[in-house]
C-alpha cells in the first residue's frame, strides 16, 4: 500500500501533530498572546522598554527556571546553538578544549575547535551512536564541551562536572535539554540553548546561563588582546545583556514566545513539572516500543534514553520511511530520522509543549500504519 493513501481514523489523530525535533511545536495559546501584543511590541525598536522589558522578563525567568545561584549571568546573542560553538571558540576555550563526542551536534562543535587556529588540537573522546563517553580530566584542558542531550541519537547524560571548579570550564549544550531536563547549575559554568526546542519558540537566537568562573574567562580571554570578530564576541554581549539587550537586532516574535513559554513553564510548577511531562512522553513511548513486536528503543541502556527526544528502531522487515510517510499524510509531522544516523527508525521529541495524551495517540497511530502497510 502506498503510505500516503493511509487514512488514519479520527480516534488516532493527535490534536496537534507536531513530533519534530527543532523547530518543535509552538504553543496556539504563545501566538495568541504575541498575537495581542503585537501593535505595540512588533515593529518596534529593540532598544525601547517594550522589547527590553521582554528581555528582561525572559532573563529574570531563566534565572528562575534554572535557580541560578549568585553572580550567574543569563546571555544572550544572535544565531542559535551553532553560533555559540563559534563564540565559544573565540571567547571561551584558552587553549585547549575536551569534548565528548556521540553524534552530530558534540561532532561538529569539536570539528570547529579542531580547525581553530588560535587553539591547541582538542581532546575528542567519542562513542558509538546510542551511547555517550564519559569525560577524562587531564591538567592541560581548560574547557570540558559536554553534551546534556544528543538530539541526533536520543542519548542524554547527566551534567556533573569532571573536575572542580577552578580547574576547567564546562560547557553544556543544553540546546534540546534545556526546559525539559533537570539540571544543577552548580555543575556547569555556560549551559546553553536555542529557543527552537524545548522553550516552543523559533530559532536564531542563542541564551547562554553564565556562571563568574565563565564570565571571568571571558574578560581573561579579552585581556590577552585575542583577534575577537565583535559579532562573536561574549565580551559584547554580556555587555548587551546587562541592559536587557543584544548586539544587533533579535527576533522579536522569537523572545516574545520564549518568554512566554518560560512564564508557562514556571506557572504549571517549573522545571520540575517540565521534566516529569516529558519523561511521561517518553516513558509512553519506550514502553510501547518494549512491548511491541516490531519496535525497540534504540538507546539499549535505559540510563542513557533522553527523556525529550525518543529513537525507536523498526524491524527491517517495515520500512520506517512509509511509516512517517504514512504519519506525513495525516498531519503528524517530523517523526523522521536524523538523516545522517541512517537507521530504519523513528525520532519522536516530546518537548514541554507536546501533551503526553497525544503521545499515547502517536503510538495508535503507528500501529495503525505499521498494520496497513503490511
Ligand atoms: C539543534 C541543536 C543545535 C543547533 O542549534 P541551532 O539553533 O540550529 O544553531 C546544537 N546542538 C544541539 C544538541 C541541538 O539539538
Amino acid at each position: 500500500m502506498n503510505p500516503s493513501d493511509i487514512t488514519l481514523p479520527d480516534d488516532l489523530r493527535p490534536a496537534d501533530g507536531r513530533f519534530g525535533s527543532g523547530p518543535s511545536k509552538v504553543r496556539p495559546e504563545a501566538l495568541v498572546a504575541l498575537v495581542a501584543a503585537a501593535p505595540t511590541y512588533l515593529g518596534t525598536s529593540h532598544r525601547q522598554s517594550a522589547v527590553r522589558s521582554v528581555v528582561g522578563r525572559l532573563r529574570a525567568g531563566m534565572a528562575e527556571l534554572f535557580a541560578l545561584p549568585e553572580g550567574y549571568e543569563v546571555v544572550f546573542g544572535n544565531g542559535g546553538a551553532a553560533y555559540f560553538w563559534d563564540a565559544a571558540v573565540f571567547s571561551l576555550i584558552e587553549r585547549r578544549s575536551q569534548h565528548l563526542s556521540f553524534g552530530n551536534f558534540s561532532e561538529s562543535f569539536a570539528a570547529m575547535v579542531a580547525n581553530a587556529p588560535h587553539l591547541a588540537s582538542p581532546d575528542i573522546i567519542s562513542s558509538a551512536a546510542g551511547t555517550h563517553p564519559e569525560p577524562k580530566p587531564w591538567p592541560d584542558i581548560d574547557t570540558y564541551a559536554l553534551t546534556h542531550n544528543e538530539t541526533s541519537t536520543g542519548v542524554a547524560m547527566e551534567v556533573v562536572r569532571p573536575v572542580l571548579v577552578d580547574e576547567g570550564l564546562v560547557l553544556v549544550d543544553a540546546t534540546s535539554a534545556a526546559g525539559g531536563m533537570r539540571v544543577d547549575p552548580n555543575q556547569f559554568d555556560c549551559y546553553y540553548f536555542s529557543p527552537q526546542k524545548g522553550f516552543g519558540s523559533d530559532g536564531g537566537l542563542w541564551i547562554a546561563l553564565c556562571s563568574p568562573a565563565a564570565l571571568d574567562r571571558v574578560d581573561r580571554i579579552v585581556a590577552t588582546g585575542r583577534w575577537i570578530p565583535e559579532s562573536l564576541s561574549l565580551a559584547t554581549a554580556i555587555e548587551n545583556a546587562r541592559l536587557d539587550q543584544t548586539y544587533n537586532t533579535p527576533g522579536l516574535a522569537t523572545l516574545f514566545l520564549m518568554a512566554d513559554q518560560t512564564d508557562w513553564i514556571l506557572g504549571n510548577g517549573g522545571l520540575e513539572w517540565a521534566a516529569s511531562r516529558c519523561e511521561t512522553s517518553t516513558s509512553i513511548l519506550y514502553g510501547w516500543a518494549e512491548k511491541s513486536d516490531f519496535a525497540t528503543p534504540f538507546v539499549a541502556d535505559h540510563a542513557d534514553r533522553s527523556p525529550v527526544v525518543a529513537t525507536i528502531d523498526f524491524d527491517e522487515a517495515i520500512d520506517a520511511t512509509k511509516i512517517s510517510k504514512a504519519l506525513r499524510a495525516n498531519g503528524i509531522l517530523d517523526t523522521e530520522p536524523y538523516r545522517r544516523l541512517g537507521r530504519n527508525q523513528l525520532r519522536v521529541a516530546v518537548y514541554p509543549s507536546v501533551d503526553p495524551d497525544d503521545v499515547t495517540i502517536l503510538t495508535g497511530a503507528i500501529d495503525h500504519v505499521v498494520g496497513a502497510l503490511a
